[in-house]
């Protein structure tokens, strides 16, 4: 049994390829989650939310990443920015954003990557904030935005000269906001990522998500780098290869043994998000390399016509990629590339 609607899952599934191959926000996916209930997931119950974590959080994302991995990936973006706002004291701005946001009617997402991973060896703050009697204005270029071009709120954050951060609540439609046109990427092109030029923008007290302090981002909750949600989304493509290789082997008895070893694996795998024991970080190496390979074994598996662009090998392929580079903490990396400089160990 699902967690989710098992119509919806299917009805997602049956557009992936098309979300992927055009590169087109899924509105319509969007839409049909927000009917479902299913935006209210990381809504406190207060707001008329689910407040849904542990690993039933983990279950509802896999299911939507083996059907449609983009649409999984925004949401993992929109409910970090919903989980920052929740862990706020900030009571006025909950009341104002987290019922709609609930109910779908608008949309929030993060910027907060130039505070953990990206652009780290700078030196200088991507984004920069100036004290002032009503809040702070801030300078720069937040690099990573999904969805920015239909969101009404970015969840960024900013470093003050003294190297204090804020997190604030920041009006994405505004002149001063600039978005800058989605990037074409060789995945999750259809999540319109893309970066926002910030040129003076005064942003009030009441916007304030969290902070000035060292390390806002270590602050309340959210996610996080490498958090057990980014290795769900890694799982789910797993769970939809594996079914994959299933459906060839039911016709091809001599990939049986390829796939019973995956489907240990991946039984295992499973295995790892139910026991205490394994940090975040350790389940992502776990699933990101697992999620490389089992991905490239559809693609063997299938030959050249898996190959062919739009094909479900070809794309599971492109979208194991993303968890190389995606909130992908340094130990993570670091293990990645050892797997991959020395294949024989
Ligand atoms: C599809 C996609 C969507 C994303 N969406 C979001 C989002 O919605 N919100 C969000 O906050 N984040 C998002 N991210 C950001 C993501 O989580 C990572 O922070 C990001 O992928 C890190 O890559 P970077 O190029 O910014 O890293 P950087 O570390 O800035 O690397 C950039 C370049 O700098 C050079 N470099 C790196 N390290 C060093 C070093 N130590 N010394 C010298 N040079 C160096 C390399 O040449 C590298 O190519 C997204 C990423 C992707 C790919």
């Amino acid at each position: 049994m699902t967690h989710l609607d098992s119509i919806l899952l299917s009805e997602l599934a049956a557009a992936s390829a098309e979300v992927d191959q055009q590169w087109t926000w899924p509105e319509q996916q969007l839409d049909r989650l927000a009917q479902a209930g299913e935006l209210q997931w990381v809504v406190p119950r207060e707001y008329g939310g689910l407040d849904c974590d542990g690993p039933e959080l983990i279950a509802r994302y896999r299911e939507v990443a083996a059907a449609c991995l983009t649409t999984a990936f925004i949401l993992t973006q929109r409910n970090g920015a919903i989980q920052r706002i929740a862990a706020s004291e900030n009571t006025d701005l909950k009341q104002e954003l987290l019922p709609a946001l609930g109910r779908g009617e608008t949309f929030a997402t993060v910027g907060i990557s130039h505070l953990t991973t990206s652009r780290q060896h700078l030196g200088k703050p991507a984004v920069a904030a100036r004290s002032t009697d009503r809040g702070y204005v801030l300078d720069g270029t937040i690099p990573w935005v999904t969805g920015a071009a239909f969101a009404q709120t970015i969840v960024t954050g900013a470093t003050l000269d003294d190297g204090r951060q804020v997190l604030l609540a920041l009006e994405a439609q505004q002149p001063e906001v600039d978005i800058r046109p989605p990037v074409q990427m060789l995945s999750m092109t259809a999540s319109a990522t893309t970066s926002v030029a910030i040129n003076s923008v005064e942003v009030t007290h009441d916007q304030l998500l969290a902070g000035p302090c060292e390390q806002v981002m270590q602050q309340g909750q959210g996610g996080g780098t490498g958090s057990l949600v980014t290795s769900a989304l890694a799982a789910g493509l797993c769970a939809r290869c594996l079914a994959l290789l299933q459906e060839e082997a039911a016709r091809r008895p001599d990939l049986a043994a390829t796939v019973h070893a995956f489907e240990h694996e991946y039984n295992w795998l499973d295995q790892q998000f139910q026991a205490a024991a394994p940090s975040a970080a350790t389940i992502r190496q776990l699933a990101n390399s697992l999620a490389m390979r089992i991905s490239q074994a559809c693609l063997a598996v299938t030959k050249g016509a898996g190959f062919i662009s739009g094909q479900p090998a070809e794309r599971a392929v492109r979208e194991a990629m993303f968890f190389l580079v995606w909130s992908c903490p340094q130990p993570v990396v670091a293990a990645a590339l050892e797997e991959l400089s020395c294949p024989h160990d």
